[in-house]
């Protein structure tokens, strides 16, 4: 008998008949003989339907009462899927997140976890109930005030009930199969993979794989938590995301698998591209520029600055969309100050990352991916890389294509597409 965390995203339970398949499906683990705790996000779009509602009354919504309308969605539907367990004939019970002891700091809309302490969960474990746990919320200690995770923010607190409680297994449930090789949507031939490692997950999903968010995957990581990412809309097993050492249970005694150098491709159409044209060459000027552009709140991706022949040089800079206007505005109001000659937008950028933990012991795995896209024709316009990723930036128009040939030359095409649900990973 094993102790299994489940979390249903959204799409999961957006409505009474996938609230009862949901709960059937947990009925089943119980069956099995196992102790179960879901983590439960709110019912389909209820979340963006409450904010929409908070912008309607005020422009800025006050934070402490944003925590308090957002945290709701989610004890309508723990509250629904506990009623239908009941009605299965299994004991179960749901818990707030603070009931739950998920313990925050106090920022409102971004909390984070300090502590997690489980007590009435676990009485209620012992008296052979299935616990329910609304996600995506907490509750301060000093101000006593109820908190929310930031958007996604149940995959995190199925995570941290996970770790909290010991159990063997965090599966969560979304509307897509698992992990691929890259987004089934723009690469048809991407793969299912049976298991990738947290540090591989983590650079996916921070170049733009959606199906799980990052603070779970850092939070699983930093306190050994398996995770198993699979559909709720089928009963075919997903991806294992194996931290440091953890052995991947589907792998028989002693037969390691030969791991492949590349684990995926992610495609990323969210940023765009700064220059700062014509800065005088000399010692201080990115310190200046980037001083700036960290006041406006812009978060910076990826910076290319040139050697000079002439005494000036151009520094380009890629930031998320919606923080290019601020960034722009801020450095204008500089111009003179800083003393470079003019700024250029360009929101018609992507950038395609490739992401392998084998990268640290083969060579060649950039000349590949140069080799691509030179052989379908695609300029690059950036290069950056890690210890275990490289990202080039592309016309957006090209992406989805040189990210087919990429994914075709690092081996990873299926023989077969893969399914998509129209899923969003949520
Ligand atoms: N309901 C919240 C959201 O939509 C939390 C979650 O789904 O994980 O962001
Ligand atoms: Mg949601």
């Amino acid at each position: 008998m094993a102790l299994i965390v489940q979390k249903y995203g959204g799409s999961s339970v957006a409505d009474a008949e996938s609230i009862k398949r949901v709960a059937k499906r947990i009925v089943d683990t119980r069956r099995a003989g196992h102790d179960v705790v879901v983590a439960v996000s709110a019912m389909g779009d209820t979340t963006d339907e409450l904010l929409d509602l908070a912008n309607e009354v005020a422009p800025i919504p006050a934070p402490r009462e944003l925590d308090m309308l957002l945290s709701s969605g989610e004890r309508i539907s723990m509250a629904l899927l506990a009623m239908a367990i009941h009605s299965m004939g299994f004991e179960a019970r749901s818990f707030t997140g603070s009931q739950a002891g998920m313990i925050t700091d106090s920022q409102h809309g971004a909390a984070r976890i300090v502590d997690v302490t489980p007590v009435r969960l676990r009485e209620a474990l012992d008296e052979g109930a299935i616990v329910i746990v609304a996600g995506f919320q907490g509750f301060n200690r000093d101000t006593r005030d109820i908190t929310t995770l930031g958007r996604g923010g149940s995959d995190t607190t199925a995570v941290a009930l996970a770790a909290a409680l010991d159990a063997d297994v965090c599966e969560i449930y979304s509307d897509v199969d698992g992990i691929f090789t890259a987004d089934p949507r723009v690469i048809p031939l991407a793969q299912k993979l049976d298991h990738i490692s947290s540090e591989e997950m983590l650079e996916l999903a921070a170049n733009g794989a959606k199906v799980l968010y990052i603070r779970a995957v850092e939070y699983a990581r930093r306190h050994g938590v398996l995770i198993h990412a699979r559909s709720t809309f089928s009963s075919a097993e997903g991806t294992f995301v194996l931290g440091e050492g953890m052995k991947n249970p589907r792998e028989s005694e002693g037969a390691a698998m030969e791991e492949p150098i590349v684990a995926g491709v992610a495609t990323d159409f969210s940023q765009a591209k700064i220059t700062v044209a014509g800065v005088p060459d000399v010692p201080g000027k990115a310190a200046e520029i980037f001083k700036i552009v960290a006041k406006s709140g812009a978060n910076v991706d990826m910076i290319v600055q040139n050697v000079s022949a002439t005494g000036r040089t151009d520094i380009s800079f890629t930031v998320p969309k919606a923080d290019a206007a601020g960034a722009l505005k801020a450095l204008a109001g500089e111009q003179a100050e800083v003393g470079f000659q003019n700024l250029v937008h360009d929101d018609q950028i992507g950038k395609l990352s490739v992401v392998g933990a084998g990268m640290r012991t083969h060579s060649g795995v950039s000349a590949t991916l140069f080799e691509a896209l030179s052989a379908a024709g695609i300029n690059i316009e950036m290069i950056s890389t890690s210890e275990i990723r490289i990202s080039v930036v592309l016309r957006d128009a090209d992406l989805a294509e040189a990210a087919r040939a990429v994914h075709t030359a690092y081996g990873l095409d299926g023989e077969a597409e893969a399914t998509v649900h129209a899923g969003t990973g949520r």
